[in-house]
């Protein structure tokens, strides 16, 4: 057969731009592509939408922050931008990890990121929920045993308060280290994921807040972005295998009881039966906030929620009079009291 290595019912597609053997057929796109030539193509991806999403300024020095947590994406995110922006001048890439305190899961998968890091000579700070005044989420869930059920009726609330927690943790070494912006390893799977949770809750004000923030930065934050964001989870799983990072594969004990894993199914059968659909949601997501910049361009009112400001309680900034993380704690203490 034309395009093809080996002989018979066994043989593996050849990749459509040189004569190895595919690893990758990619649906969306009609290609057949090596690890090779994967690679290039996740590289040229994610370069790209770097160049859309991060503008660096003649004459001023820039830090990212890169969130890392030993998985395979923010793995992915820091070894392609160390590569691309690693010997410029005017760039510092540093990496943190917030330990959510989750026994069994985040000390192996901490390992990995540092190790990673110690490969790519890339700084590499930690900060832990106790060190912001959190309950670790072993404590969270402990004080919640509804919340983790697998039980796909049963309340979902560890990760809304890990997720909450979370950002302050990435705001917090985000400061610590004077970023002027945060990388996040979200990959196409993941925001075609959140797009469609967004709908499915008619949460058009999340859908206008998604990053990339480039040309909406949020006072006093620095803003995010996500150069994975057209990249399939399974591209980016292989690009990893790749170039033999260091990875921790487990996933978080709590993360079934999440709305997202329904989600993820949810998407995944439908780019199976439709290919591009993940593309479709994301840029659906991309036209909304573009409609949204018109309406503001044209001094229309309403399209942008009011700016931030500090939390009455802890300072970090807020849409409201207290922050959300600040609720989940009295949230927790309540639950807590419940108990006695
Ligand atoms: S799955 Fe939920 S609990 Fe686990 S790290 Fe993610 S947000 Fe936190
Ligand atoms: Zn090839
Ligand atoms: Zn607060």
């Amino acid at each position: 057969m034309e395009g093809a290595t080996g002989d018979g019912a066994f043989s593996i597609p050849q990749c459509d731009s040189c004569d190895k053997p595919a690893i990758l057929e990619q649906a969306y796109s009609g290609r057949i592509l090596c690890g090779k030539h994967l690679a290039k193509s996740v590289r040229k991806k994610i370069s790209r939408e770097l160049r859309k999403q991060l503008t660096l300024r003649k004459g001023s020095h820039t830090t990212v922050l890169v969130a890392v947590s030993g998985g395979k994406d923010s793995a992915v995110l820091l070894d392609v931008l160390v590569d691309l922006l690693g010997q410029r001048r005017d760039v510092t890439i540093v990496a943190g990890t917030v330990d959510e305190g989750i026994e069994g899961y985040r000390p192996p998968s901490i390992e990995c990121a540092a190790s990673l890091c110690e490969r790519l000579g890339v700084r590499h700070e930690v900060v832990t929920y106790p060190e912001l005044s959190f309950l670790e989420m072993d404590e969270v869930v402990n004080r919640l045993p509804m919340a983790v059920s697998k039980d796909n009726n049963a309340p979902r609330m560890a990760c809304a308060y890990c997720g909450v927690f979370r950002r302050q943790g990435i705001n917090h070494l985000a400061e610590k280290v004077g970023a002027d912006v945060v990388a996040l390893g979200h990959n196409l799977d993941d925001m075609a994921q959140t797009v469609l949770m967004n709908v499915s809750n008619g949460d058009l004000e999340r859908t206008l807040r998604l990053a990339p923030h480039t040309s909406t930065p949020v006072q006093g934050l620095a803003p995010r972005i996500v150069p994975l964001r057209w990249v399939p989870e399974q591209e980016v799983h292989l690009y990893a295998l790749h170039r033999e990072l260091p990875l921790h594969h487990e996933e978080c004990p709590n993360a079934r009881g999440a709305l997202r894993w329904r989600h993820r199914d949810m998407v995944a059968k439908m780019e199976a039966d439709v290919p591009g659909t993940r593309h479709g949601l994301v840029k659906m997501a991309d036209q909304v906030k573009a409609l949204r910049d018109e309406v503001v361009a044209l001094g229309g009112g309403g399209g942008r929620p009011p700016p931030p400001q500090p939390c009455s309680r802890c300072g970090n900034m807020t849409s409201g009079e207290q922050c959300k993380a600040c609720d989940m704690r009295d949230l927790l203490m309540d639950e807590d009291q419940s108990k006695l």
